[in-house]
């Protein structure tokens, strides 16, 4: 009885004790956080950082002499930012060139050939037709429906009409649900005898921008030509063109090169008590050709940017080493994430977390992360610190596709920054992914959320 008072009594003693030591604790990561914002919001760079890259640069397609400027401009202005060290990672990269020329037609054959032209773009890592190919349109809306069409595929060429859904909330889970249409669409057409596909673009924009993307050829079928076509158009063809005597004609001039060498930029923050153990931040460098590439993905970069700017000017001095991390060929083959993972393995570093921004510059809400649902539930007390600046939640389920390879190759937890995707998808892969639909509070705030993150990683650990 009396041990069972006494324990009881020292417990008791041991966290009033304590008490303080936590709320210290508490007080000092909640002014560390407040400082970050206000260095941000105050002298933060990464919107004019962005406008150099989307307006002096421009669309930097892995392989592109735009892409090698942006690794240039970077290098440098990280090395202006005072990192510890800034250096290249090379790596080999498709090299994709769409040519120029590239056009198609709706034509109704039972209106004397009415031809409509189409808001397109020829889907990137396709080979083009060189010459204008017209076969009848056969209409499809999934791949049952394909299968359950397949005989009649032969010498046509195949719309996918695949709409987003828009009952989802999260529009990453529309994409995700119609993504395949566009990457392994052509080569299941292919199969059945198509010679040209056409796809739906990615988006629920009001607009006609067609919206580009990558596919991946099956080497087993024939490499037919394969083009995305404005929403408007997709809407006109829905309505108009599942029946009767449509043809589509087209031409398009993509081109594989053999590939080239391009490079990671990364820069260091060196840690103080485990400089051997890393923590990425990142974004990826290149963008599709057609657009600035403002938010897909020059806001990623500019915000893992502004934090290393900021850490420096707040003269913080991790504990792990910190890694700035612009990734190479992220939207056509992902090379640049593979080498990095690669070469860590070679090395036998330690990775403890690495951290994406991929899903554009918009509002703050949250972080996504893979790893085990004990360390979830063990950082939800982080969501007091995080949520003045936006973070509604830290749930289980995301990451990035630079840094999924470090959690394949060491089970490294990773985590996505997920911003409000309302309108990402209006705009993503497309022309209108400028520099002025990227809104500055917007941008720097994502930045302050993710460096309160990295902070509270590199201080408690996962
Ligand atoms: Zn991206």
């Amino acid at each position: 009885m009396i041990d069972i008072f006494i324990f009881s009594h020292m417990k008791k003693i041991l966290l009033l004790l304590l008490l303080p030591i936590l709320a210290k604790s508490q007080q000092n990561d909640t002014a560390f956080i407040k400082k970050i914002a206000d260095e941000m919001l105050q002298n933060g760079q990464a919107y004019q950082l962005l406008h150099y890259l989307t307006k002096n640069i421009g669309g930097r397609l892995a392989g592109s002499s735009q892409y090698n400027q942006a690794v240039q401009w970077s290098y440098e202005t990280l090395k202006k930012f005072n990192s510890d060290t800034v250096f290249l990672q090379e790596c080999l990269v498709p090299h994709w060139i769409r040519g120029h020329g590239d056009a198609a037609f709706l034509i109704n054959k039972n209106e004397s050939n009415t031809k409509k032209p189409l808001s397109m773009t020829a889907i990137g890592n396709s080979l083009g037709s060189q010459n204008v190919i017209t076969a009848p349109l056969l209409f499809i809306e999934n791949f049952d429906d394909l299968e359950k069409k397949k005989e009649a595929v032969k010498g046509k060429i195949v719309y996918y009409n695949a709409a987003f859904n828009p009952t989802n909330i999260r529009t990453f889970k529309s994409y995700s649900e119609t993504a395949k249409y566009r990457v392994y669409g052509p080569s299941h057409a292919a199969k059945y005898g198509a010679i040209g596909v056409v796809v739906r673009s990615l988006s629920e924009a009001t607009n006609n921008f067609p919206h580009t993307g990558t596919l991946v050829y099956n080497d087993s079928f024939p490499t037919i030509p394969a083009i995305c076509i404005g929403i408007e158009d997709a809407d006109y063809i829905a309505a108009n063109a599942k029946t009767g005597n449509w043809f589509i004609s087209l031409k398009t001039h993509g081109k594989m090169l053999p590939d080239t060498i391009n490079h990671n930029v990364i820069a260091e923050l060196k840690g103080t008590e485990f400089p051997n153990e890393y923590i990425t931040i990142g974004g990826h460098l290149d963008s599709w050709d057609i657009c600035e590439g403002a938010h897909d993905d020059g806001a990623g970069v500019v915000q893992t940017m502004e934090i290393l700017r900021t850490f420096k000017a707040l003269g913080y001095q991790p504990k792990h080493t910190i890694r700035f991390v612009l990734f190479a060929n992220e939207e056509n083959g992902t090379r640049g994430g593979l080498k990095y993972a690669a070469l860590a393995k070679d090395n036998n570093e330690k990775h403890i977390f690495a951290l994406e921004s991929d899903a554009g510059g918009f509002t703050p809400r949250g972080f996504g992360f893979t790893m085990s649902a004990e360390k979830i539930a063990a950082i939800q007390p982080w969501l007091f610190l995080l949520n003045p600046y936006g973070t509604e939640f830290l749930e289980l389920g995301g990451g990035g596709a630079d840094i999924g390879p470090l959690y394949k190759n060491f089970g490294t937890p990773i985590a996505g920054f997920i911003p409000d995707s309302q309108r990402y998808f209006d705009i993503h892969h497309a022309a209108n992914d400028t520099f002025e639909k990227v809104n500055k509070r917007e941008l720097l705030l994502g930045a302050v959320n993710m460096a309160a993150l990295v902070y509270l990683v590199d201080k408690y650990g996962l």
